[in-house]
């Protein structure tokens, strides 16, 4: 409380809106939200808020990184999943028994903490800029579903990798939720199959080395061809081809940002990068009234 009482005293500037307000103190802003009290690099705050205030519309490009703020772990980060776990891929899957076991025993296991995860400010702040009509498109590498549960249209989010939402049978195509297979699996099923044709179940997810779906894929080719901008959210960008999104959007004339708290190998083409935490700045960017980022 203290804090704050001296920042307002000794602020460079202050301008309060309805819900938040911004204190300037020597080269860095505190931001009063709703959701609490963050401090942000104001320079790429307000560079992001001018940006996201002079283009028509934006195409934004996440990754596991915007959703580790709710509990979700990366792949490539410390802590993240591969410490823990070498990815099964398609071919392992379709061919080994031993393979399906470990794969659905990693899925029983981080089911529980990805259903129960919320979106965090990351997320509601890409759901605003779709309130305000500044969403293009949201093209998202993320299985989590946590976009649509920040408010995002459904027909606006390309899944490039499938959700985790659904489980399909890869014999007939059967679709079941994917509460009802972890009942199964937490009963003490290892390999969950198909109540019709007894075939193989696996999420609706892309695995490494299975084809993208043709017709999301041609429409992120597409969103990316023909965009004002595109900013891209907490992702290493060494995964194809969602890496060659921001590439495509670069050559075709967008703008490109980068947020993202590892170097990525195309930052050399941004025209704005960040390491900043992808919540944080998203929502001080995202919510700067005009008045502060002119
Ligand atoms: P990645 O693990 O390769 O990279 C994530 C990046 O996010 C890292 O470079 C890290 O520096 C950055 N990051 C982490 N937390 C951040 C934060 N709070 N703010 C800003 N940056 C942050 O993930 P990727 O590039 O998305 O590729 C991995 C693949 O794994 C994806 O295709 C995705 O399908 C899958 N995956 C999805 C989830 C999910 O759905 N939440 C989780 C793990 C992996």
């Amino acid at each position: 409380m203290n804090c704050i009482f001296l920042c307002l005293m000794n602020c460079a500037m202050y301008i309060e809106t309805v819900k938040n307000s911004w204190v300037g103190v020597d080269g860095e802003f505190l931001f009063f939200s709703l959701t609490g009290t963050i401090k942000v690099n104001s320079e790429g705050a307000y560079e992001l808020a001018e940006l996201i205030r002079s283009v028509k519309q934006l195409v934004v490009l996440t990754g596991a990184g915007i959703s580790t703020e709710s509990g979700i772990p990366d792949f490539r980060s410390p802590g993240g999943v591969w410490e823990n776990y070498r990815p099964v891929t398609i071919q392992e899957f379709m061919a080994d028994g031993g393979a399906r076991r470990r794969y659905w025993a990693y899925k029983k296991d981080t089911f529980p903490s990805m259903s129960a995860a919320e979106p965090n400010a990351g997320h509601l702040a890409v759901g605003e800029l779709e309130r305000r009509g500044k969403l293009q498109a949201l093209i998202t590498q993320n299985i989590d579903g946590l976009h649509q549960e920040a408010g995002n249209d459904p027909s606006l989010i390309l899944e490039l990798h499938g959700t985790e939402r659904c489980v399909l049978c890869l014999t007939c195509g059967e679709k079941y939720p994917r509460e009802l297979i972890q009942e199964r699996l937490e009963a003490g099923v290892e390999v969950p199959l198909c109540d019709g044709c007894d075939g193989w179940l696996k999420p609706a997810t892309i695995s490494f080395g299975q084809s993208l779906s043709e017709d999301v894929l041609q429409q992120a080719l597409n969103e990316a061809n023909n965009c004002e901008a595109m900013l891209v959210i907490g992702s290493s960008l060494q995964v194809h081809p969602a890496a060659q999104l921001p590439e495509i959007a670069k050559r075709s004339g967008a703008w490109l940002g980068i947020l993202n708290r590892d170097i990525t190998p195309l930052d050399y083409l941004a025209d704005w990068t960040s390491r900043d935490s992808a919540g944080s700045i998203l929502e001080a960017a995202v919510n700067m009234p005009d008045e502060v980022s002119q």
